[in-house]
């Protein structure tokens, strides 16, 4: 598609996608709140602010730490981006931010889809994330040839809010089950097993999961998974206490008993107090096995 593309927030998933993006043949623009995270992309246009950077664009996609920063970010480009575009939240912010971007965008003519991925920093490298979108369908079908340049699925989920909501139940399995593979994990090894020998009959069992068959928590397990990199370079506890989070308010909006995954959030927001926020969220292996941690 011949698109003009303007990319806002250049961090661990941002600057990856627009790699994608450039590969694929986009030019776009682009901006960052550190400057040398736009300026150092080769064959993008580095801008200095939000509005120069969505200057002539007809999508735009923004992928930010937390609804408030999305919410910031909106308001100031809002005069600056041209009538009719489509705006696109790719960061996970919850349905209720979603919703009120949506009415803000109509209010000023642009069109607003709740965008949010997952695949992680893996997948926004390989551009094999899978784009879960709240909005008008028609308005989905028009920048998914943009998202699939970053990606290797764009799933309409419903109106507004409704990709949020998607992305936010996935991680609530993920939150909790990663837990439980922790938890599992530990109690084996300590009981005697080798936790090589435990991950290949679970993986062939029915307490399988992503947790355990691709992002084994053990270290040594597997290679090339955080775990086995001191829990660096992954999806860290902030992040996904952060979604946690949300998945509480949204869930609270309609008295929805989620169990599990508040004690999952309460246990990732205590792992935070360890300092433990920036490590990858497997290091719950570390916690229970009540070694020292650092
Ligand atoms: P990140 O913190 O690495 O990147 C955020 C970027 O936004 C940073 O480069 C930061 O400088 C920039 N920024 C902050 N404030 C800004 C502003 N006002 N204007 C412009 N730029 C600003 O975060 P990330 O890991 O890339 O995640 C981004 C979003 O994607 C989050 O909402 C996260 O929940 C979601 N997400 C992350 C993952 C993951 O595995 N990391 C997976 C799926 C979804």
């Amino acid at each position: 598609s011949n698109s003009n593309v303007a990319f806002i927030g250049l961090g661990q998933m941002g600057a990856r996608m627009v790699e994608n993006l450039i590969k694929n043949g986009q030019k776009p623009r682009v901006y960052d709140i550190i400057p040398a995270a736009a300026s150092t992309i080769q064959g993008a246009t580095p801008c200095s602010s939000p509005e120069e950077a969505v200057d002539g664009a007809d999508i735009i996609i923004t992928m930010l730490p937390n609804g408030q920063i999305v919410k910031d970010t909106v308001s100031r480009i809002l005069k600056a981006v041209p009538k009719n575009a489509i705006l696109c939240d790719s960061s996970t912010t919850g349905p209720q931010v979603a919703r009120e971007l949506s009415k803000v965008a109509k209010d000023s003519n642009i069109r607003f889809l709740d965008t949010p991925v997952s695949g992680g920093v893996v997948g926004a490298q390989a551009g094999t994330l899978c784009f879960m979108v709240g909005g008008s369908q028609k308005d989905c079908q028009e920048a998914e040839p943009v998202l699939l340049k970053m990606g290797k699925k764009v799933l309409y989920c419903g109106e507004s809010g409704a990709g949020q909501i998607t992305k936010l139940c996935n991680n609530l399995i993920l939150g909790v089950t990663m837990i439980g593979t922790c938890e599992a994990m530990n109690l084996g090894v300590k009981l005697g097993l080798d936790p090589k020998l435990l991950t290949d009959v679970v993986n062939v069992s029915t307490g399988r999961s992503w947790s355990s068959d691709t992002y084994n928590p053990v270290p040594g397990v597997m290679e090339n998974v955080p775990a086995s990199k001191n829990y660096e370079g992954g999806f860290s506890v902030e992040l996904i206490a952060k979604d946690l989070g949300l998945a509480s308010d949204a869930a609270l909006s309609i008295n929805a008993p989620i169990p599990l995954a508040a004690m999952s959030h309460q246990l990732f927001r205590t792992l935070m107090t360890y300092h433990l926020g920036k490590k990858d969220f497997g290091v719950v292996y570390k916690f229970l096995e009540g070694q020292a941690l650092k």
